[in-house]
Order: C-alpha cells, then sequence, then structure tokens
C-alpha cells in the first residue's frame, strides 16, 4: 500500500517537473526569438553618447516603436536603486504607466516627450531633468523626429512596482 502511494507520487512529481521543464523551454524559444527579431531591425543611435546603447528594451510590449535599454544598475543589489539607460527611435515612446516610488529622467541627448496625465505634452532636450511624483500617471519618449536618450533612475526601490497602462495614441502623442 504504502509502496503503491509512493510510486503514484513520484509520478506525479516527474509528470509536473517536465510540464514546467517543457513550459521554460517554450519561454526561451519564444524569447530568443523575439530578440533575434528585434536584432534584425536593430539601429544605431546617431548621437555621440555617454553609455553604450544596450539591447532591444525587454519591456518593449509595453512601448510603441523601438527602445533599447542599457541596465546601468540592477534592482537587487544594496544600492537600492534601479538605473536604465533609454534609447528611444523617431517616434518610439512608453505606453501610459505609474511609478508607486516615483521616477527620474536625466536626459542626455535628442528631444522628447513628456507627459502627465490632465497636462500639456513637454518638449524636452538634452540637459533637462524629469522628476515624476509616485503614482503620477505618464509617459515619456522621443520627440517624432528625433532619437532621444534618458537615463531613468526608479528611487524607493522597496515599494517602487511600475503598472503599464494602454499605449500612447498617436493623436495624444502628436497632440491633436
Ligand atoms: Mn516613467
Amino acid at each position: 500500500m504504502f509502496l503503491k502511494r509512493l510510486l503514484i507520487t513520484t509520478i506525479i512529481a516527474m509528470t509536473a517537473m517536465s510540464v514546467a521543464y517543457a513550459t521554460e523551454k517554450t519561454n526561451l524559444t519564444t524569447k530568443n526569438a523575439t530578440v533575434m527579431e528585434d536584432t534584425k531591425t536593430m539601429k544605431t543611435c546617431p548621437f555621440d553618447t555617454i553609455f553604450a546603447q544596450g539591447e532591444p528594451n525587454p519591456y518593449g510590449q509595453f512601448f510603441t516603436g523601438q527602445t533599447y535599454l542599457n541596465r546601468l544598475n540592477p534592482k537587487e543589489d544594496i544600492w537600492n536603486l534601479p538605473i536604465g539607460n533609454v534609447t528611444f527611435e523617431p517616434g518610439a515612446r512608453t505606453n501610459w504607466h505609474k511609478h508607486d516610488g516615483g521616477q527620474i529622467l536625466l536626459v542626455l541627448a535628442g528631444e522628447g516627450r513628456y507627459q502627465e496625465e490632465g497636462k500639456p505634452v513637454q518638449h524636452i532636450k538634452k540637459g533637462d531633468i524629469v522628476k515624476i511624483p509616485p503614482n503620477a500617471k505618464h509617459w515619456h519618449g522621443a520627440a517624432p523626429d528625433s532619437w532621444f536618450v534618458h537615463i531613468s533612475l526608479e528611487p524607493n526601490a522597496e515599494i517602487n512596482k511600475t503598472t503599464w497602462l494602454e499605449a500612447v495614441s498617436d493623436e495624444q502623442y502628436l497632440e491633436k
């Protein structure tokens, strides 16, 4: 009786493991395919930028157009401050979103756009600093005809979760 139960338990555990493995393999394949697809269309920012452009943005599903991410500091370390260098191709922008702990953008190159919900679209350029309050619904991105590079700092990391919302429509982006 005991042996039979042990055998059944073992079979269930092995089946669960193989399902988990298969799922992981599928995700990996999908991810590689996505990266390869993006690499094919990867372009180089024409500006002389300070930090490397990085890889096609792994959060690309929450953006319109092509963007690139170079993680300058990870989320999980003793400094507790995720820092990323984000490069936007012309016309590319984030979806609307919120950061529970706020965000600071340091503009390094090009011309960009920033909008907080209910306020006009701001034109931003190299040298500008944008301080985005916690939970303010907003988006940021490149101007329609310019590449754009900013550093993103996500302070208050222990509580700072990003909530991604709907895409910024062309009407909103062009403020028509
Ligand atoms: Mn943001």
